[in-house]
């Protein structure tokens, strides 16, 4: 016997648990009373500051203006990420949100680049790119709308904990009610296991229908209480901790995030309006914790405002993200380390999943196992995209980066790099967020080049190509001159009036 949901309950106020609030609320409207509990005594992780481009989507479901976004949470704009010393010491290269060239119906441009750069002409492949193009030149402004060649998709680094502020009296302001409280147990149905109430430490009870459990890594209903299991994947991505520090704010604000692979792990670099964010991923078999502060603490570019907060982490997926009538978003759900920001984008994701399968009239299995296996299959291809750029790496010659090289990776994704490097090939998987030009970048610009490229691109007579990738750099690189430099972008827009 199904029961109605009318009213639901979330377990925790970090940004999974607001932002799960937020967007309940606005798309479901009277629909269904939502109430959300959190610890002030336990509080939040509060690191979390890139994002991917989705993040847009959510601020036009919200219907919030990009100033106030950007005034609110102290935002800056993210067009890529700039990975150093991946491929090997001293390289580097873009991931950006943007794609290079102009792709015709049955082959993409890098064919057309790879079969010039065999020849020796075309330069390099991100200089068809305008998110590279502007991210190298600090400037910034929204192409949206002019010609598509010229579409620059882009993102944003934002301070995570007014980030969850802004969501909170958003929420608030849409009928979401707030109880302080530690949970410090549930009861049960008799008969379903399903869950009907949070008991509160102090005696109060927090009923509901249906829960979203946004505890954070403690997964205080899926695993605590619903012991759904936890899938480790930390053979494939060894990293388990994270020490973060935030440091003065750097003159010029960068419009991408640094990511700089180091002998155990990498760090990170966001910059936003009042600060930088630093960090360090590491494996904690290959560095000790020490080892890994003097090499955060040696490598900031502006003095530290703070001492370095280490965070432990486990990588993998709860087994069950939905189970019964609990379902884990955020941490509870699992944890991808952050190396291309997907945390946020999967709490995003995680929710439109759960109000497209809204179980209305009540949990059944067919909603849930079609929920889980639609997360099941993005979780395990983001994963793959991050092992990918721990993967083909040329650094080392022992220890963490060397292991990773000779290393038995999943199935999927030893296929995927075999087709690129026999002919350039890449096939779109459904539901992975990151599409042909994202797998491109990583994998040229970690040195794997296909051996061949489609027959298409052997259409024009090297004259011809040479001569079409002169003219489509030109056009690529056209709005450049007219986008204004990112800080006075970002001054005029939180200078608008509110
Ligand atoms: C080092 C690091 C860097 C990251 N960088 C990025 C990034 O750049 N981009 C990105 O997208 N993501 C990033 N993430 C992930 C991002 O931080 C998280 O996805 C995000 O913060 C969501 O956390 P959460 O809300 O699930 O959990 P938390 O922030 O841990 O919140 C848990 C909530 O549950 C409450 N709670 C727990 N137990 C109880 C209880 N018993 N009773 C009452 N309340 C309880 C707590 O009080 C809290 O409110 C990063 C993560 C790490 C570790």
């Amino acid at each position: 016997m199904t029961k109605a949901i009318r009213k639901v309950v979330i377990l925790g106020g970090g940004t999974a648990g607001w932002l799960a609030a937020a967007l309940t609320a606005k798309v479901l409207g009277s629909l269904v009373e939502i109430e959300l509990v959190e610890s002030d005594e336990i509080g939040i992780v509060g690191v979390g500051e890139a994002t991917i481009p989705p993040i847009q989507q959510v601020n036009a479901v919200l219907g919030i203006a990009e100033s106030d976004f950007l005034r609110e949470t102290k935002a800056t704009i993210k067009l890529a990420i700039r990975f150093e010393n991946w491929g090997a010491d001293g390289d580097c290269y873009y991931h950006t949100f943007g794609s290079a060239g102009r792709n015709t119906a049955f082959a993409s441009f890098h064919h057309f680049w790879n079969r010039a750069h065999k020849l020796g002409f075309g330069g390099s492949y991100w200089d068809y790119d305008l998110n590279f193009l502007a991210a190298e030149a600090g400037r910034f402004a929204p192409t949206q709308g002019n010609d598509p060649i010229w579409d620059m998709p882009y993102a944003y680094h934002f301070d995570s904990a007014l980030y969850g502020q802004f969501l909170r009296s958003y929420s608030e302001g849409l009928g979401v009610v707030r109880t302080e409280g530690m949970v410090a147990g549930v009861t049960r149905h008799s008969h379903t296991g399903d869950i009907t109430s949070l008991e509160l430490r102090d005696g109060r009870t927090v009923a509901g229908d249906l829960f979203i459990d946004c505890s954070g890594s403690r997964g205080v209903l899926i695993q605590q209480q619903l012991a759904v299991g936890y899938e480790d994947w930390g053979h494939w991505l060894p990293c388990d901790s994270a020490m973060a520090v935030p440091s003065e704010r750097f003159d010029t604000t960068l419009p991408f995030t640094r990511a700089i692979a180091r002998d155990a792990g990498w760090q990170w670099r966001i910059p936003l309006q009042h600060r930088n964010g630093n960090g360090l991923v590491y494996s904690s078999r290959h560095c000790s914790d020490e080892a890994a502060a003097d090499v955060l603490l040696a490598n900031l570019d502006t003095p530290a405002l703070a001492d370095p907060k280490i965070i432990r982490f486990q990588t993998g997926r709860a087994r069950r993200q939905w189970s019964h009538n609990v379902v884990a978003v955020g941490l509870a759900s699992g944890f991808l380390e952050p190396l291309e920001s997907t945390s946020i984008y999967l709490i995003q994701s995680a929710i439109v999943r759960l109000l497209h399968l809204f179980p209305h009239h009540g949990v059944t299995a067919e909603l849930v196992d079609e929920y889980n296996r639609q997360s099941q299959i993005e979780y395990e291809q983001i994963r793959d995209f991050i092992i990918l750029h721990y993967h083909v790496n040329n650094r080392g010659s022992d220890g963490f980066w060397k292991d990773l090289r000779e290393m038995e990776v999943p199935t999927r994704l030893a296929e995927k790099i075999a087709l690129f490097r026999a002919n350039g090939t890449l096939v779109q998987d459904q539901y992975d967020i990151f599409m042909e030009p994202s797998w491109v970048q990583v994998l040229m610009g970690q040195h794997v080049l296909p051996d061949d490229h489609h027959p298409l691109a052997d259409g024009p007579s090297d004259a011809e190509l040479q001569d079409q990738l002169e003219k489509l750099a030109a056009v690529k690189a056209r709005p450049l001159p007219q986008l204004p430099d990112h800080d006075r972008w970002l001054q005029t827009q939180v200078h608008r009036a509110a």
